[in-house]
């Protein structure tokens, strides 16, 4: 499909945020990406426009049934002014795999990568330049319909905002503090865990209120069912790094399959580490600990790229890795990856677009 995108410019555009006190999520530029969907027409009327407030009816299908999910990207400026998206047809991808689970209608993976190359072009003024600041890319498609019914909507939005945020590290990496939770569940195999869907997220703050009330950063997540089995960190993949060895949990079913997860996967096996998808207990980790085998523990995500793990505390056991400090091979990885996000060295993996 070949669509025009229509484009409405604001007329006075907004004054420009603080860059040295960005944030994450605070401020949105001046123009979004809209369309629409509805039986007849299919998605229709791709275009961008000022950003401003949606109306809604109240019985909304996203308002009731949760029929929502999204994506999350960004975009980075090199020293050069050039503008580099990291991996985007995976990210439109997913958010197709996210669109099938949650019955909602599929949309153009190229309309919507051209949809994001056009909203970003327009925008190019509002990326950041300081090191670690980017524009975070969020397109999202929600139920319009309104019918208070549990069916698939008949009718929905798909959009695409763009927030300048902050460097997600002040200065270097920091070692973050992870509770092992028992109670409180993410998801279950044969559930929506393994796609982008808000209600993953709703769910998951009680377990975030409680582990930093406890004075810990952030959840790792066990199996739903005998809660045995590594799932997640926080919104990361978690990895492993015993004894050389890299170990990361096989995607299951219920764990989100992370763009940085894959492209971490692929980078260590182009330097020879050896990599294991696999099912981890916690239990083994302990008693991998208990031997002193563990050497690094890393989340991965869009967001840090790389969050070293400084403690694990597991049922009254604390588990202090590497000395709470950045280990080699996560310091090796964030430095490549943001390096090729960055334009600072050639891509050897054509990541960039
Ligand atoms: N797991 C969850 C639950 C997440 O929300 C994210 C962030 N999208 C990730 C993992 C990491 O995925 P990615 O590397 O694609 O950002």
């Amino acid at each position: 499909m070949n669509q025009l995108i229509e484009l409405k410019r604001v007329t006075t555009k907004k004054d420009k945020p603080d860059l040295s006190s960005l944030g994450f999520g605070k401020h949105f530029t001046d123009h979004m990406f809209v369309m629409e969907y509805d039986k007849e027409k299919g998605w229709h009327d791709p275009r961008i426009t000022p950003y401003e407030p949606l109306v809604l009816d109240p019985a909304a299908a996203v308002f009731h049934y949760g029929q929502a999910i999204f994506e999350g990207l960004k975009a980075y400026r090199t020293s050069d002014n050039r503008v580099l998206l990291f991996r985007p047809s995976k990210n439109i991808h997913r958010l197709n795999v996210s669109s099938e689970r949650m019955s909602m209608p599929p949309l153009d993976e190229e309309l919507v990568l051209e949809a994001v190359q056009q909203l970003i072009d327009l925008e190019r003024d509002w990326i950041p330049t300081k090191e670690g600041t980017s524009l975070y890319i969020r397109p999202f498609v929600i139920a319009t319909e309104s019918c208070l019914g549990v069916k698939p909507a008949l009718q929905y939005k798909f959009m695409i905002i763009l927030s300048p945020v902050g460097a997600y590290y002040a200065n270097q990496l920091q070692p973050v503090r992870i509770f092992v939770e028992e109670d409180y569940v993410r998801a279950v195999r044969g559930g929506v865990g393994a796609v982008k869907t808000g209600g993953n997220y709703a769910a998951s703050l009680q377990a975030q209120l409680k582990a930093e009330k406890l004075g810990y950063d952030q959840v790792l997540w066990l199996d739903g069912v005998e809660k045995k089995y590594v799932e997640e960190v926080g919104s990361m993949n978690i990895f492993f790094k015993i004894k050389g060895e890299v170990f990361t949990p096989a995607l299951n079913g219920s764990i989100l399959g992370g763009i940085t997860r894959d492209s971490v996967i692929e980078m260590l096996r182009s330097w020879n580490v050896p990599v294991h998808e696999r099912r981890i207990t916690i239990q083994e980790v302990y008693e991998a600990y208990q031997r002193g085998e563990i050497e690094e523990v890393f989340g991965t995500g869009t967001a840090a790229v790389i969050s070293p793990v400084g403690e694990l505390s597991w049922n009254d056991e604390r588990m202090i890795i590497n000395n709470f400090e950045t280990g080699e091979l996560s310091m090796k990885i964030y430095q490549e990856m943001t390096d090729i996000q960055l334009g600072r060295i050639p891509d050897p993996y054509q990541w960039t677009v």
